[in-house]
């Protein structure tokens, strides 16, 4: 059976500055984004791509807000879709921002995979990161809840036939995109690599525009040449545009 990505809201947080997603653009912008749940369904076992974030959470320790009806709790989300959470066997995380990775223990047999190398800086990020990874002192990040569940892996990895990892560091240091090849194309869910459609297509000064949260540019540009050669579909992580078309097949 071919594979089929479902784009899913698992909530949406409001009033970020433009310039968080769109490096040095959009000054005067405030947007509301999505955080966006990918259920790949067709092969032997489902597949989710990032796990969104906690409304409670994001009011308490990211001081954002974010709403998330009952339609859009992960676990209802992936039944919406024909998915009984317990048959997951693989969760990706595209990197371990809050954002994309606290809701992980909705699915309790899946393996939980990361690159190592994010798993590392996840523990001991910089400064500036700490509150992203909610690796502050005294709390243990959502995503570290299910450590015991991690599956660690180095660099560009099949996880299952149609199925590929791309290392995409830059926004972090173990960003990674996930390769999908359906019937009809090739789609890259990119993760926070690419946000926002505006981030892949540039303007007339860029050809590509990272986000304004990184943590290395030189790394930044090798990942969007690597997209560049992948001669793929992109699918950012937080553009409304992506949960609006739904189904990538
Ligand atoms: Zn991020």
């Amino acid at each position: 059976m071919a594979l089929t990505i479902h784009a899913l809201s698992v909530g949406r947080v409001f009033d970020l500055g433009k310039p968080s997603f769109l490096y040095l653009r959009g000054w005067a912008e405030r947007i509301d984004v999505p955080n966006i749940m990918f259920v790949i369904t067709g092969g032997e076992s489902p597949i989710v791509v990032d796990t969104g974030g906690d409304p409670d959470r994001s009011r308490d320790v990211h001081r954002l807000r974010m709403e998330r009806d009952p339609q859009e709790h992960p676990a209802e989300a992936a039944r919406s879709v024909g998915v009984d959470p317990r048959d997951v066997r693989w969760v990706v995380n595209t990197h371990l921002h809050w954002d994309h990775s606290s809701n992980n223990h909705l699915f309790p047999n899946a393996q939980v995979v990361v690159q190592r190398v994010e798993l590392e800086f996840a523990r001991r990020p910089v400064t500036w990161h700490q509150r992203n990874f909610e690796a502050l002192p005294g709390m243990t990040p959502s995503w570290e809840d299910e450590a015991t569940r991690f599956r660690v892996v180095d660099g560009e990895t099949e996880l299952a036939p149609g199925v590929t990892l791309v290392p995409l560091p830059g926004h972090t240091p173990g960003s990674q995109g996930v390769l999908v090849e359906t019937a009809g194309a090739t789609y890259l869910l990119a993760g926070d690599c690419v946000y926002l459609y505006e981030n892949w297509e540039g303007d007339e000064t860029w050809r590509h525009i990272p986000a304004g949260i990184y943590t290395d540019l030189e790394e930044y540009q090798r990942s969007f040449d690597r997209i560049d050669a992948l001669d793929c579909e992109v699918v950012p992580s937080h553009d409304w545009r992506v949960i609006d078309r739904g189904v990538f097949e």
